[in-house]
């Protein structure tokens, strides 16, 4: 169960202050599919970047399963988010001088003794099955400005699940592809939630986030409705 309470966003620059988040409370059960969306400028990156803990919120508490996570270090956090979070982003960052399952192999950056069994046979047999979840093995070692954007985000996913994450954070994942594509990611979003994947995407698509389970609208910094899927 991951936990937000009360918590405030404000960014000063050039000696304007912006509001960006205002006494948000939320919770994220265990194998919860929410959506975020709302208007430009709402506060939507800022709430995803403050889960993923590269955003340090103002005030307010954030607690992730029994943990604090106001009381880490940027050390002990740059940690946490290496080993419990998975990352998707609208622009996929792949590295450009590494192949798809180079790219795919950094989400085990983090994860050297504990989870991933017999050394770099086990490595390899994780980054084989990551790559095949979202069906991008046969591209294995091509580099990804020769894939498709489609593939290309295909294969950050299979980076962001490699290490088997507590949650997975997406930013507008499918806001860089035509509709096939994206229906392809959300259907890869969907079915990984429906084997227990824990996932917080904010998108601009109406029909994308009806395929959350639970959406919530965001404005002006705040939270002002929130809404289970109708099965
Ligand atoms: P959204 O993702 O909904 O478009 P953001 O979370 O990116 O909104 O931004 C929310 C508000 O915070 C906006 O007014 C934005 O200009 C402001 N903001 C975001 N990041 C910064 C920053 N680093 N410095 C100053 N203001 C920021």
């Amino acid at each position: 169960m991951i936990r937000l309470e009360n918590i405030q966003r404000r960014y000063v620059s050039d000696e304007v202050e912006t509001t960006a988040l205002r006494d948000i409370d939320l919770e994220v059960a265990d194998g919860e599919f929410l959506a975020i969306m709302g208007p430009s400028g709402c506060g939507k990156s800022t709430l995803l970047n403050t889960l993923g803990t590269v955003d340090r919120p103002t005030a307010g508490r954030y607690s992730f399963g029994e943990r604090d996570l106001a009381a880490l270090s940027e050390k002990e956090l740059a940690k946490f988010r290496g080993a419990t979070l998975g990352f998707v982003f609208q622009s996929f960052n792949l590295i450009d001088e590494l192949t798809i399952e180079e790219n795919v192999a950094l989400g085990l950056a983090y994860r050297k003794d504990t989870a991933t069994g017999a050394g770099q046979a086990g490595r390899r047999a994780r980054v084989a099955a990551a790559m095949d979840k979202v069906a991008i093995a046969h591209r294995a070692r091509h580099f990804p400005h020769q894939l498709s954007g489609g593939q290309q985000q295909r294969a950050a996913i299979a980076r962001a699940i490699v290490g088997d994450p507590q949650l997975i954070l997406a930013d507008e994942p499918t806001g860089n592809l035509d509709t096939a594509n994206g229906e392809q990611v959300m259907n890869i979003l969907a079915s990984l939630n429906a084997e227990g994947a824990t996932i917080v995407m904010v998108t601009h698509s109406p029909s994308h986030a009806d395929m959350a389970k639970r959406r919530i609208d965001m404005l002006d910094g705040r939270i002002v409705a929130s809404a289970m899927r109708a099965i």
